[in-house]
């Protein structure tokens, strides 16, 4: 009999521990993995309630959210830092959770190390106190970003009280051009699809543009899922993903191995599977893409003009008066050659070798634009390894940019690497809300890393596909 079932229902049938009253189901959590900003008042309510953490096998802490990427010295100067790493080290110790510290090279951004370490593997559920958790769906896992008091209870219990989301199959036809990556795809999905557009969905990326995607590429395309208003997003699972789980530390090993790639391999949607709703677009059509506003819909192809306000419906059209009054941009005028004063290249979004290495081909023999402050921030301590065995530093550092320790920097500037006043940042993250960046006035304009090294070298948003 055919199997209409897609890789999101077999995955959540298999963790399903009963319906609860409310409806919800109660779902087994296959990897909990915490960090140091939403795990403290968890780690606090198990104690008040005098309970241990169900399964510290399953459960993985690393730190990167609030630690410096300059000077590492301990004690930190923020003293709110300091209580929270002496938080999650006093908690993984009393609770018998593995922690990777910073004196571990397995530190690094949260949603970096788990796939790096062969953590996240297809077929799991995983859950992460962090919105970007969507990021390992890109396995054929099925990953939420959770709140606290959710972390509290897959801490305690290793499940999660959840409704199923609706699927929404996404389709990329054909080939990318030169100088798309795979930020400028799932911008231009947003922007099509609309912040909102992906409420009570998982989205599956599927066809051909995915299928020929390495899995950072693809991991990059889930990360950003939930700014599309997703639950989750995945990829099914297929040879590129045993390719790059096999051999590393977490991962089965020997013919263990080999019996768990042949059940991966077995999850992934068929052709029959059944969806809620299926989207299509063609890969040819998508641009180098930056975003002009304060949400990642608000974005362009880098040829095009900012949109007219009177284009959108009239319910919309005071946000986008607000995002342009904001950003200081203004309707029918290009984002190309948008003076920058920062770029920033990092993050679960793109902080990655091979984000580093596009970057880093863009910048080689050329300078940063004087007044230009540039970072380049790898996302984890043995990504900063490998691009120094590359060389990538000495590329960079040649250039001009600053080049850092692994940690979230300033994604979310809850450490010291923040914007200041209205700066304006050319940034390889993931949010361009108001604020973002540390300073409540900043701005930031989302694009692909070698957009980034392309901005901060011309000083301006520039065409990537122009610089080299
Ligand atoms: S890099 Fe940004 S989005 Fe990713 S985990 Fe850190 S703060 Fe969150």
């Amino acid at each position: 009999m055919t199997d209409r079932r897609n890789l999101f229902h077999k995955v959540w049938e298999l963790h399903s521990v009963r319906t609860l009253e409310s409806g919800q189901t109660q779902l087994f959590i296959g990897l909990h993995l915490i960090h140091e900003v939403t795990s403290p008042q968890a780690f606090a309510m198990l104690r008040d309630r005098n309970l241990k953490v169900a399964y510290p096998d399953r459960t993985f802490a690393t730190v990167d959210h609030i630690v410096p990427t300059d000077l590492q010295l301990r004690p930190f100067q923020d003293t709110l830092a300091e209580e929270m790493m002496s938080a999650i080290e006093k908690n993984c110790r009393d609770f018998g959770v593995t922690l990777f510290n910073l004196n571990d090279k397995r530190q690094g951004v949260v949603h970096i190390v788990g796939p790096e370490q062969g953590l996240t593997q297809p077929g799991m559920t995983v859950a992460c106190g962090d919105s970007h958790t969507s990021t390992h769906g890109a396995f054929g896992a099925i990953a939420f970003g959770i709140g606290t008091s959710q972390v509290a209870d897959v801490l305690a219990t290793q499940t999660l009280a959840m409704a199923r989301p609706k699927v929404r199959r996404i389709e990329v036809t054909g080939k990318l051009r030169p100088g798309v990556f795979a930020k400028d795809v799932i911008l231009h999905i947003i922007r099509k699809l609309g912040v909102q557009g992906g409420v009570g969905y998982a989205y599956e990326y599927a066809g051909e543009v995915f299928d020929r995607m390495s899995m950072e590429e693809r991991m990059t395309v889930c990360n950003m899922s939930i700014e599309g208003g997703a639950r989750c997003g995945y990829v099914n699972p297929d040879q590129t993903t045993v390719d790059y789980i096999r051999g590393r530390p977490f991962a089965p090993q020997g013919a263990e191995f080999d019996r768990a790639a042949s059940w991966w391999l077995s999850l992934a949607s068929g052709p029959d599977a059944d969806f809620d709703d299926r989207v299509s677009f063609a890969g040819e059509e998508i641009e180098p893409t930056v975003t002009w506003g304060i949400n990642p819909a608000q974005a362009i192809g880098i040829s095009e003009l900012l949109p007219e306000v009177a284009r959108f419906p009239a319910d919309d059209q005071k946000g986008i008066r607000e995002a342009y009054d904001y950003m200081s941009l203004s309707e029918n005028t290009p984002i190309k050659g948008t003076k920058i004063d920062v770029a920033f290249i990092g993050s679960c979004t793109n902080g990655r070798i091979s984000d580093l290495r596009e970057a880093a081909q863009v910048a080689r023999g050329k300078h940063v634009a004087p007044d230009v402050k540039a970072l380049v921030v790898p996302g984890s301590q043995l990504v900063r390894e490998q691009a120094m065995r590359e060389g990538l530093d000495k590329i960079f550092e040649a250039a001009g940019f600053q080049w850092r320790e692994a940690g979230c920097s300033m994604c979310l500037a809850m450490n010291p690497d923040k914007l200041q006043g209205r700066e304006v940042c050319a940034s390889s993250s993931n949010r361009n809300f108001k604020g973002r960046q540390g300073s409540p006035t900043g701005r930031t304009l989302l694009m692909s890393p070698a957009m980034v090294a392309a901005a901060a070298i011309a000083g301006q948003v520039t065409d990537v596909r122009e610089m080299v």
